[in-house]
């Protein structure tokens, strides 16, 4: 079983990356092995894990074995959290060098 859990608002705006819309609040996500920041809408990721079990963005195969492996959902949580304020400043500094 894939983790799930409901979308918590990020900085940086993420995309579904099957059907490209915008999460929103209070949508379940289905969170891949891969990297927890491959989350998708669990009615997009799960039809689409049924046609071909590989993760859209990276193309890892999700198997029972990496299922078990990955990291609790809490733990995936924190960790798209600190990406994401990682991403946000170098987004910040960026736009700093730019002006
Ligand atoms: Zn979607
Ligand atoms: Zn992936």
């Amino acid at each position: 079983m894939l983790p799930k859990g409901l979308y918590e608002p990020i900085k940086t705006q993420r995309n579904c990356s099957i059907c490209l819309l915008p999460f929103k609040r209070n949508v379940q996500l289905t969170y891949l092995p891969c990297d927890p920041r491959h989350h998708f809408h669990t009615y997009c990721i799960e039809p689409w894990l049924e046609q071909d079990p590989k993760c859209p963005i990276c193309k890892v195969m999700i198997t029972s074995r990496n299922v078990k492996q990955c990291m609790s959902l809490e733990e995936m949580a924190a960790f798209v959290r600190e990406k994401d304020n990682e991403e946000y400043e170098s987004s910040i500094s960026q736009r700093g060098i730019n002006n």
